[in-house]
């Protein structure tokens, strides 16, 4: 905050190295928004406290008929569960593989409701509850309660975001564990990728959008591997997840989880 003032002291008093002040605290901001788990803004939950073997798969962009349904049912053949980050837009659209997930014993998130992921990082207040509500009103309108997590598109964040996830009760969910399932055309190298970061308590991201045929393998191969390792993938309690933090008693209280 006092970057500008500072800046603008040191040139006037013809200390042009002052403009570094201003160019640095920039960057420094700039890195906050763009990279998912720097926590500038406020608290990001990138991983849980756990003795067990065990991570949260975290699945984002569905619900999608082209994957959804292999998705849930690799899942129960081995005996996996998961968090599914779903975009409103498309609940909407398929309420049936909403509901499917939910039937087959997994959780979900608020992952906005248009998933605007090039623009999501600049959005103004309003834009940004617009997005949150969307998302919580198509969802209450299934008969579905409201999830506690929220995974903001591309991971990126703004200082406007954690005020108004704070007054809906909502948390923001990174990782610690991530392939680059979108990107890399190798279902092998997506799998060694997240297996070279995983731990008890990683929150592992997983996507069933675009190259939808290579992300299935790697899920199939990661959830094949895993079950030889005897790791398993839970959704883990509200409590496990906020363990620590003071308020997760509130949350409780107010029963959001
Ligand atoms: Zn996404």
């Amino acid at each position: 905050m006092l970057a500008p003032f500072l800046t603008f002291m040191l040139v006037a008093a013809g200390r042009i190295w002052g403009l570094w002040i201003l160019f640095v605290s920039h960057l420094l901001l700039l890195m906050v928004t763009l990279v998912p788990s720097l926590q500038g803004f406020g608290p990001v939950l990138t991983k849980y406290c756990t003795k067990a073997k065990t991570a949260w798969l975290t699945i984002d962009d569905g619900p999608d008929p082209s994957t959804t349904p292999q998705v849930i049912a690799l899942l129960e053949k081995y005996d996996a569960h998961a968090t599914f980050f779903l975009i409103g837009e498309k609940v909407a659209k398929y309420p049936e593989l909403t509901l499917m997930i939910l039937a087959a014993g997994h959780a979900i998130g608020n992952h906005t409701q248009t998933h605007p992921q090039f623009s999501f990082w600049r959005l103004g207040p309003k834009a940004l509850a617009r997005e949150i509500d969307g998302f919580e009103g198509t969802i209450t309108s299934l008969g579905i309660a409201t999830p506690l997590w929220f995974r903001a598109p591309a991971g990126m964040k703004n200082p406007f975001l954690h005020p108004i996830l704070a007054t809906r009760g909502l948390r923001l969910v990174g990782w610690s564990a991530r392939g680059y399932d979108t990107r890399i055309a190798n279902s092998g190298k997506i799998v060694c990728r997240i297996k070279r970061s995983l731990v008890s308590g990683t929150i592992i991201l997983f996507h069933e959008r675009k190259q939808s045929e290579i992300c299935l393998k790697a899920l199939e191969q990661l959830l094949r591997e895993l079950t030889v390792d005897r790791f398993s993938l839970i959704v883990p309690t509200a409590k496990e997840l906020l363990t620590g933090n003071e308020s997760v008693g509130k949350h409780l209280e107010r029963g959001s989880a």
